[in-house]
C-alpha cells in the first residue's frame, strides 16, 4: 500500500510585499447630496443593508426576488420580466445593445447630451452602424427634425434615446418620440434610457409601445449603487434570439431562465436586494402619481428659485426636467470653485458639469429621496456664497426663497 506523504509549508517570513501606508478610515461628515445620482438613501433602506446575508439559492431570496420583479414590473408599468443585473446604468446600456442586435446592424441614436452620447458610442464599439440624430444641449429631440432625420435614415433595425438626459437636465417627450418612431418604422426596437426618469416621471413601457427601458438603483429608487434593471417587451425577446453580438455575463436568455427558478446565473448582492424590496415597498406607499406630483413641485421649485437668483437655466424651459436642474453660473465664476466652497463650508454636494460644460454650469439633483426642505438649505447657501463671490442676487423678484 502506498501511503501519501504530507507536507506542511510554512511561509517563509519577508516574503510578502508590506502592507500599505493609508490614510487611516475617518466619518465622513453627514452632507445635503444633491447631485443627480447616487442619491441619498433613506434611513430605513440602508438599515436593511446591516441585515445578515442569507443563501442566494434559498427560498428566502427567491421570496425577495419575486416581490421586487413584480414591484419592478408595476414600476416599469409592464408585464414583461424585469431582469436585475448587478451593474450601473452604463452596464444597462451595454446589456441592451448586447441582447438585441448584431455586428453592423444599422442604429439610430437620438443623442441630447453625455449620456446619450454614450449610448452612441457603445454601440459603436460593438460594431453596429450608428447614425447619430444630435441635438444641441440644452434641448430635447424635436419632433419635426426627427421625423425628417428618421426617414431619410431609414432602414434601422432599433432607435437609442434618453428618457431624462442628466447631463443638460433635459426631458424628451418619450411618450410622442414612441409614437413618431413606430409610425416610421413600425418594428424598430425601441431602447429607452430610463436611468434618471424610471420612478419620478412618467414612462409607461406597455403602454408607449416601448421595446426595452432600463435603469439603476441609485437613482430615483432610493437605493444604493449597485443594481441595474431592465425590461424587455416581445419584440425585443425575438431580436434577441437572432442577435449575434458576443454577450455572457448579460446574457438575457440565461437570466430569465434563472429568474423563472427566482434565481440569479450569478452571486448577486442579496444585500442591495433586502435595500431594493424596501425601497420599492416605501414607493409603492407613497404611490407612483404622487411620486410624479411631488417631482414636477421639485423641479418647479428649484427652477423658480434659480431664476430668481438671477441664474440662467441651461434646460429648454419647455423640457426642463424634474429629477435634475442645470444652471449656468455667471462670468468670473468658476463652477467648480463654487461646489468645492458649498461642500467644505455648508456640507451641500452639487454636480459639475459634464463634457465641454464641465466648469460652465452646476446640476442638482432632486430626485427620489428629496423634498422642498433638503432644497431651500441648498438654495440658500447658494445664494450666500454666490453674493461672496461677488455674484449679486436678485432676491427682490422672489423676496427670498420661499419655504416648503
Ligand atoms: N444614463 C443616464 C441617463 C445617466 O444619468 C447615467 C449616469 O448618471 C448613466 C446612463 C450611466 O450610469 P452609471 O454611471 O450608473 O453607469
Amino acid at each position: 500500500m502506498t501511503r501519501i506523504q504530507t507536507t506542511t509549508t510554512t511561509h517563509e517570513r519577508g516574503t510578502l510585499i508590506p502592507p500599505p501606508q493609508v490614510e487611516p478610515r475617518t466619518a465622513i461628515p453627514a452632507q445635503n447630496l444633491r447631485i443627480p445620482g447616487p442619491t441619498p438613501v433613506p434611513p430605513a433602506v440602508l438599515a436593511e443593508l446591516a441585515r445578515p446575508v442569507i443563501n442566494h439559492r434559498g427560498p428566502e431570496f427567491a421570496t425577495i426576488l419575486r416581490r421586487v420583479t413584480a414591484r419592478l414590473q408595476y414600476v416599469f408599468q409592464t408585464n414583461a420580466p424585469v431582469l436585475t443585473f448587478p451593474a450601473s446604468g452604463t452596464g444597462g446600456q451595454e446589456c441592451a445593445l448586447v441582447n438585441l442586435f448584431s455586428p453592423g446592424e444599422h442604429v439610430v441614436a437620438i443623442t441630447i447630451g453625455h449620456f446619450g452620447n454614450r449610448f452612441a458610442q457603445i454601440a459603436e464599439r460593438y460594431g453596429l452602424q450608428v447614425s447619430r440624430i444630435a441635438f444641441p444641449w440644452g434641448e430635447a429631440a424635436d419632433t419635426a427634425i426627427l421625423e425628417a432625420r428618421l426617414h431619410e435614415l431609414a432602414p434601422y433595425r432599433g432607435v437609442l434615446l434618453t428618457h431624462n438626459e442628466t447631463s443638460t437636465g433635459v426631458t424628451n417627450d418619450l411618450q410622442t418620440l414612441a409614437v413618431l418612431i413606430r409610425r416610421q418604422n413600425p418594428d424598430a426596437l425601441i431602447v429607452v434610457d430610463a436611468v434618471s426618469s424610471l420612478g419620478c416621471i412618467p414612462l409607461e413601457m406597455d403602454a408607449w409601445d416601448i421595446d426595452v427601458a432600463f435603469t439603476a438603483s441609485q437613482k430615483g429608487l432610493l437605493c444604493p449603487p449597485g443594481l441595474m434593471m431592465l425590461a424587455a417587451g416581445p419584440r425585443a425577446w425575438e431580436a434577441g434570439a437572432q442577435a449575434r453580438l458576443p454577450r455572457f455575463y448579460f446574457d438575457w436568455a440565461r437570466a430569465r431562465r434563472s429568474l423563472e427558478r427566482m434565481q440569479h446565473p450569478v452571486t448577486p448582492p442579496v444585500s442591495l436586494f433586502y435595500a431594493l424590496d424596501l425601497a420599492l415597498e416605501m414607493m409603492l406607499a407613497e404611490g407612483l402619481e404622487a411620486i410624479f406630483v411631488r417631482h414636477q413641485h421639485l423641479g418647479d421649485y428649484v427652477r423658480k428659485h434659480v431664476r430668481a437668483i438671477g441664474l440662467h437655466l441651461l434646460a429648454d424651459s419647455a423640457h426642463a426636467s424634474n429629477t435634475v436642474t442645470t444652471v449656468h453660473v455667471s462670468e468670473g465664476i468658476d463652477a467648480k470653485v463654487l461646489l468645492n466652497t458649498l461642500r467644505e463650508r455648508d456640507q451641500v454636494v452639487l454636480a459639475d458639469g459634464q463634457g465641454h460644460l464641465s466648469g460652465k454650469i452646476f446640476r442638482i439633483g432632486h430626485m427620489g429621496s428629496c423634498e422642498v426642505r433638503d432644497l431651500f438649505t441648498v438654495l440658500n447657501c447658494l445664494q450666500v456664497r454666490l453674493k461672496e463671490f461677488g455674484f449679486h442676487a436678485d432676491t427682490h423678484r422672489s423676496g427670498g426663497i420661499a419655504r416648503w
